[in-house]
């Protein structure tokens, strides 16, 4: 998974702004920072997401900006740097759907790798809430183009594209609840 010639990788210690060299550690090339003498390491960001599911459908949104415009997602985003992963995600399904959940009833059901190009992986967390539990209406906000339910069938039928990454755990869900 490690691509250091990607573009966007880090060429610059973050430090010190020196030029990176790289060297072996723990059996990977790494990005090394010869000033500072430091290992530069790469990294997933982590995000979190919840697939709310009940009736064979789960909560999805269409993607309003790139990465992956106008194709369908979990409700997922970055979390903050001191939040709680349960908090984060019922906050991105909150922004993106107006749909809300209770944190603490929120399962942690999988984990997803995306790859965003020249900036390395996004450690997605996928947590799991039952339609029954989640409160309000379902309206798109934030950096979601449309918000609503859908049967995998129905998406596929209507020539919509599902975020690939999401697809195996989506189905997943269909087939367990
Ligand atoms: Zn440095």
């Amino acid at each position: 998974m490690t691509n250091l010639s990607c573009p966007g990788t880090p060429r610059f210690c973050p430090f010190c702004s020196s030029e990176l060299s790289t060297k072996y550690v723990d059996d990977r090339k790494r990005f090394y920072c010869e000033t500072c003498e430091e290992v530069i390491w790469q990294n997933p960001k982590p995000a979190a997401g919840v697939v709310v599911t009940g009736n064979e459908e789960t909560l999805l949104i269409k993607r309003g900006i790139e990465p992956d415009k106008g194709k369908w997602s979990i409700p997922a985003g970055f979390l903050e740097q001191d939040e709680e992963p349960e908090k984060g995600a019922a906050r991105e399904l909150k922004e993106e759907t107006s749909v809300e959940a209770n944190p603490d009833e929120l399962e942690l059901f999988d984990t997803v790798f995306i790859e965003q190009p020249g900036r390395g992986y996004v450690l997605v967390l996928v947590y799991l809430i039952s339609k029954e539990e989640v409160e309000g209406g379902v309206n798109a906000g934030d950096d979601a183009e449309k918000a609503r339910y859908w049967t995998l069938q129905d998406l596929e039928e209507s020539g919509e594209e599902m975020r690939e990454p999401y697809l195996e755990p989506v189905r997943e869900v269909l087939k367990v609840t």
